[in-house]
């Protein structure tokens, strides 16, 4: 192997005053870009690691040619029986990662291990790890709040889907204690309520077609306006997990959209659907911290997922760099590709470090609450940095960028819809902003 000289590269000798016959560096490595897997993360626990071979496996091989299918058929198609969508699933079930099994765990090792699941799935397929995690998120709740009996009907097998938006309600749904919202404003009539009244909960109205599995889902998280007798109140809301196939619900259309086409979408319809008490996960009075919790679960897997699509991105244009040759040279050896790559990889360093931080920090035991700010910083950065990655990969393959014979365009796509997905990022940052307000300092 070609060695360089200490002057060669032009580093100072360094000294190591505690052990001078073991030196910390080594002169015969030639210097390169020598970061692992997941960039510069320092050495995982091994089976934490192989687990990741396992899953960066799974989607190179399974998710991502999957999911480039998917891309090129109808909302219809990607659903219908024989669909690839349901290899994806099976195939996906078949690695054993359940929430009972996460939940055995020490709660940040499950933390990080939570962060490299969906960066990997994100690595594959950003729309099919977004159905994975919405197929999850009722189980994951229920594991949160403590729900075992509720854990043990829905199984991760069971499919889930999480039902927030409402045709006249987007951004304001994700902001029931209504902190950014327009002044003097009224939040308007809620499309779906929960009549509370009774022994049994009535549901009706509808969600969105926004929600992500919501045509083919078996279970929902739902969140809605509740009416405990005074008429319904938006803020003082209520949690339901239910099964999707009680009398009275019935589905949309599957949604026809720019990017996670493999993702499936649709409206949920209610007509004064009957759902028997133990469904119930918060009521009115924890309405606001049961959505608070929620997100702070939801935005950290938006972090990692789109960490995951940036890393994938930043991947094939360093492989593309050093095989297209343009002006007589692989493109590499052009000072701006190299820049370029550069703040790539800053970027994906930055959008990692902040997601396995943020969820390390929010599954501290000595933390009580989880800080959905924190969650905040690692959606809006990973996704910012996912659609600016994923951009200027499409900017290193040049022409071929553009084409759907080479995949960038697909995850531009991908990572575009992630801005607005789960919380627009402006409205975000808006929301985040003010849990940063300290009223002891104002008064
Ligand atoms: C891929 C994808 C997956 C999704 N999955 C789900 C799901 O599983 N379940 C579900 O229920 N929903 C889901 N959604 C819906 C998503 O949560 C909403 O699209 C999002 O919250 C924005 O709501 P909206 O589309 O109604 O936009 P609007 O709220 O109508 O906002 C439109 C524009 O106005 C701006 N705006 C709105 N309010 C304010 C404000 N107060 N201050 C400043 N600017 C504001 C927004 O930033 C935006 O630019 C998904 C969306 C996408 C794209």
């Amino acid at each position: 192997m070609a060695t360089q000289s200490a002057q060669e590269i032009n580093v100072q000798s360094p000294v190591d005053y505690r052990n001078l016959d073991a030196p910390i560096y080594s002169w015969d490595a030639i210097p390169k870009c020598q970061l692992g897997m997941t960039g510069s993360e320092a050495t995982l626990p091994e089976h934490i690691a192989e687990f990741q071979k396992i899953l960066r496996d799974f989607a190179i091989n399974v998710a991502r040619p999957i999911g480039i299918k998917l891309d090129r058929m109808t909302p219809e198609e990607v659903i219908a029986k024989d669909s690839h969508y349901w290899e994806f699933r099976k195939k996906y079930l078949e690695l054993g990662v359940t929430v009972e099994a996460l939940g055995e765990m020490e709660p940040q090792e499950a933390a990080l291990l939570f962060s490299i699941l969906f960066e990997e799935l994100g690595y594959g397929d950003a729309g099919l790890a977004i159905s994975v995690g919405a197929g999850i998120l009722p189980q994951w709740l229920c594991a949160k709040f403590g729900r075992k009996d509720l854990l043990e009907e829905f199984p991760d097998e069971v499919l889930g889907c999480w039902g927030i938006t409402e045709p006249d309600h987007g951004s304001d749904m994700l902001d029931p204690s209504r902190s950014v919202v327009y002044p003097g404003s009224s939040y308007g009539r809620p499309n779906l309520v929960a009549d509370l009244t009774g022994d049994d909960i009535i549901l009706h109205g509808q969600k969105s077609a926004w929600v992500s599995n919501g045509v083919i889902a078996d279970v929902c998280i739902i969140y809605c306006a509740a009416d405990s007798g005074d008429g319904p109140s938006a803020s003082d809301g209520c949690a339901l997990v239910f099964p999707m196939n009680l009398p009275g619900i019935s589905r949309g259309k599957p949604l026809d959209k720019l990017g996670q086409r493999a993702l499936n979408q649709g409206e949920i319809f209610f007509d004064n659907v009957r759902i028997p008490r133990k469904y119930l996960l918060a009521g009115p009075e924890d309405y606001q911290r049961a959505v608070y919790c929620i997100h702070a679960e939801a935005n950290a897997l938006m972090g990692a997922t789109f960490t995951g699509l940036s890393q994938a991105a930043l991947d094939l244009a360093i492989d593309y760099a050093h095989e297209r040759v343009a002006g007589g040279v692989p493109i590499i050896q052009h000072q701006s590709v190299r820049s370029r790559l550069f703040h790539m990889y800053r970027k994906v360093e930055v959008s990692r470090s902040i997601t396995r931080r943020g969820l390390n920090f929010n599954n501290d035991p000595q933390q009580g609450t989880p800080s959905l700010c924190t969650a905040m910083f690692s959606k809006t950065t990973g996704t910012q940095n996912a659609f600016e990655v994923t951009s200027d990969a499409l900017q290193i393959f040049g022409g071929n960028g553009l084409t759907k014979e080479y995949p960038l365009e697909k995850m531009l796509r991908d990572a575009r819809a992630s801005l607005i997905e789960d919380g627009c990022n402006e409205v975000l940052a808006l929301k985040g902003g003010s849990y940063l307000i300290d009223n002891d300092k104002l008064s």
